[in-house]
């Protein structure tokens, strides 16, 4: 393997991709949460009129793509208007739990436009799936609404977040997403945020083991089969932002604990764009890369979030990459990752 330099990021003027953490709400209580739902934030989130405003702001600076997630998105009554009044225009897709969907709104969520609905299942076994969760019975509520989207012609795809926990379930989950009508099923890595970081000893693997549980995966005919690793984890800040429920702008969902770069209500949207440390992290300049992947795919050290968890440092290259894990044992987390405080952390990195 080949260690280098990759080439620069593509620069733009604007992001192609919104990610909208639309709620802190969520009628669950995952103990891996990244987004630490339900927890007392102190502040009021954004209205339906101030999420419009943005949200046409957005689109008039030229997003193209945006992706709704929560908290569960739904638990807000205000969603659907919001819904409707992006996908008429744009490329929509949501992220949710799935327990909130009955047949009556999947129907509504088709007929606004939205291209796809992802669902997560935290383990394919109702036991593993509920201990996650907290609510007993949700991994039902959560097969039905995929059931329910399915049938009204609404594509989908599952998603599982790799753990401790469901590691030996995966390959149940990929034929359960099958069973459920999915097309696609994505297994993603599970990131140091949120009340996953709170515990993350508990629910880490270490990356052989997390390479090992892919390998052995057999796909099941008809399903497309989606992972979140190297090299699929390509450094894609270039293209991407991110606005959570109280309108900061936080470039992407999984750096939401690490910077901040101005809040849209006061701030207009393309201005925290401009932003320098987000400048800087859209450069794609990382102090090594895996040569070939990064001319072929574009990996650019892959991700930035995971690269500043492990290594305090933004251009450092990703651990998550096999080729760049440089001996990091992915189950420890750096000392001032389990110290620091949760909030937003713009200078931090800078
Ligand atoms: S369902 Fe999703 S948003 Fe709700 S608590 Fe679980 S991980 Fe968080
Ligand atoms: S932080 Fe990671 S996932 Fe997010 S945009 Fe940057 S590279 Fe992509």
């Amino acid at each position: 393997m080949t260690i280098l330099q990759p080439p620069a990021s593509p620069q733009l003027e604007q992001p192609l991709k919104l990610t909208v953490s639309f709620t802190a709400a969520c009628n669950l209580a995952c103990r891996h949460c990244y987004a630490r739902c339900n927890e007392a934030k102190g502040r009021p989130e954004l209205t339906a009129e101030q999420w419009r405003r943005v949200l046409g702001e957005a689109m008039e600076a030229g997003v193209i793509s945006f992706y709704f997630e929560g908290g569960e998105p739904f638990a807000r009554t205000d969603f659907l208007e919001i819904l409707g009044f992006v996908a008429r225009r744009a490329l929509t897709r949501v992220r949710t739990n799935g327990t909130l969907m009955t047949v009556d709104l999947a129907r509504r969520v088709k007929s606004v436009g939205v291209a796809s609905v992802y669902v997560d299942l935290m383990g394919a076994r109702p036991d593993t799936h509920d201990w996650f969760t907290g609510v007993e019975g949700s991994f039902e509520r959560t097969c039905e609404g995929v059931r329910a989207l399915e049938r009204e012609g609404v594509p989908v795809t599952t998603l599982i977040v790799l753990t401790r926990q469901n590691a030996g379930q995966i390959q149940e989950f990929l034929e359960l997403s099958h069973g459920l009508g999915a097309k696609e099923a994505a297994i993603l890595r599970l990131y140091p945020i949120g009340r996953a970081r709170e515990s993350w000893a508990r629910f880490a693997l270490t990356l052989n083991e997390q390479m090992d549980v892919l390998a052995g995966l057999r796909h099941p005919k008809g399903l497309k089969v989606m992972q979140s690793w190297h090299p699929n984890n390509g450094n894609c800040c270039w293209q991407m932002a991110a606005v959570n429920p109280w309108g900061d702008s936080i470039g992407c969902a999984y750096l939401r604990e690490f910077v901040n770069y101005g809040n849209v209500l006061s701030t207009p949207f393309l201005e925290t764009w401009r932003h320098p440390l987000y400048r800087e992290l859209r450069a794609g300049r990382v102090d090594h890369s895996c040569g070939e992947c990064s001319r072929r795919e574009g990996t650019h050290g892959g991700c930035r979030a995971t690269a500043f968890a492990f290594h305090g440092r933004w251009d450092a290259p990703d651990p998550f990459d096999e080729p760049l894990n440089d001996g990091i044992d992915l189950r420890e987390l750096p000392g001032w990752m389990l110290q620091e405080s949760q909030g937003p952390q713009t200078e931090a990195g800078s």
